[in-house]
């Protein structure tokens, strides 16, 4: 069984917000200061979160993110993780995370079960890590992704925003960084998902100018991924590095989307553009059965929009920033 929506997209992957806490203040995506977060109890607990899991496991979800906000912020993320493998072992898991608490945590969380790790670093450079995070532990990350790599993780994704005018002298030290460390490295379209409602198209380095960029270290051969994989993904035809590109603005994936998101304080989202959400908190505090909830999952699923309008006139920026929502 699975969920379709009225476009014929088959849904069988769960994005889940653990927290919309981060100890970063990326530029694009939360506001410097005066954030609000929600109270705890606003918060799914993790019995409510395994509960949606075994529901969407039940409906033929098979592929699950944990992110955030900094899912790592949220205490003892490993007995999560565990309880999510003992619905299905063979669970795709992958964890988004900004790293900073790798270091203690990648072992716990690799003894969980947990083998995929996509840990966000937009720049090698010290003081551009700075000024887009606006917080100064490049070298903690730095170590993270060691600890990651010491645990057993593999493969490691790092994901790189790219920024018009901000971030093109990365692409080649991204390219000749992974070609040394073997690390997929894949570089996300600025989005608009700012607090500031700052964003244009004029500040999107886009797909074609990423792997321009990327093509100064050699030459690149398609890889062929999951149609449903955000990433266009490549490697160097001398066998080192992998890149990849994630084009939501300049080349949208919404006709193979296959995912909904579940916000931290329980609402569902069927793209990451909504302007519309389903709490269904509400369900599961308010003694619905389980295939009352299943039911409601499948009816969510078919108020899908066939595709995010970004560029268009018709577009409306979600209230909710990045963080907020669930990377
Ligand atoms: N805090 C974790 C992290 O940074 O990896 C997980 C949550 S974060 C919201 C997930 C991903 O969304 C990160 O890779 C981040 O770079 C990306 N992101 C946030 N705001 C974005 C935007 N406006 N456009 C494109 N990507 C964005
Ligand atoms: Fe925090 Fe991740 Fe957003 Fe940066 S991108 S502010 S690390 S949630």
């Amino acid at each position: 069984m699975s969920l379709m929506d009225n476009y014929g997209r088959a849904h069988d992957d769960l994005r889940i917000s653990v927290t919309d806490r981060c100890n970063f203040r990326c530029f694009y995506c939360m506001p410097e200061e005066g954030m609000t977060f929600l109270p705890h109890d606003e918060i799914l607990t993790y019995e409510e979160i395994v509960r949606v899991v075994r529901l969407t496991t039940e409906l033929g979800f098979t592929s699950y993110h944990l992110t955030g906000g900094e899912p790592l912020l949220r205490r003892d993320l490993d007995e999560l993780v565990r309880q999510m493998f003992e619905i299905n072992p063979k669970m795709d898991l992958a964890l988004t995370t900004n790293g900073v608490y790798l270091p203690e945590m990648a072992k716990r969380l690799y003894g969980a079960g947990l083998r995929r790790v996509n840990i966000s670093l937009d720049s090698l450079d010290e003081n551009k890590f700075l000024l887009m995070t606006r917080r100064n532990v490049f070298k903690q990350v730095m170590a993270g992704i060691e600890a990651a790599a010491e645990a057993g993780f593999s493969p490691i994704k790092i994901n790189a925003v790219a920024l018009k005018n901000l971030t093109e002298e990365e692409l080649p030290r991204f390219a000749r960084w992974s070609r040394e460390t073997g690390y997929a490295v894949r570089f996300i379209e600025y989005m608009p998902l700012d607090a500031d409602q700052s964003w244009q198209r004029e500040k999107v380095l886009t797909a074609e100018e990423i792997l321009e960029g990327l093509s100064s270290e050699g030459e690149l051969e398609l890889v062929n991924g999951h149609p449903s994989d955000p990433a266009t993904r490549y490697r160097y035809k001398d066998g080192k590095g992998e890149v990849g590109v994630i084009a939501s603005v300049t080349r949208p994936f919404c006709e193979t989307c296959n995912r909904i998101r579940l916000t931290a304080e329980g609402e569902i989202r069927t793209c990451l553009f909504s302007t519309v959400e389903h709490n269904i908190k509400t369900l599961l505090r308010g003694g619905a059965t389980d295939e009352a909830i299943k039911k409601w999952l499948a009816d969510v699923v078919r108020t899908k929009t066939p595709g995010h309008l970004i560029g268009q006139k018709e577009f409306v920026q979600p209230d909710r920033t990045m963080s907020a929502i669930g990377g």
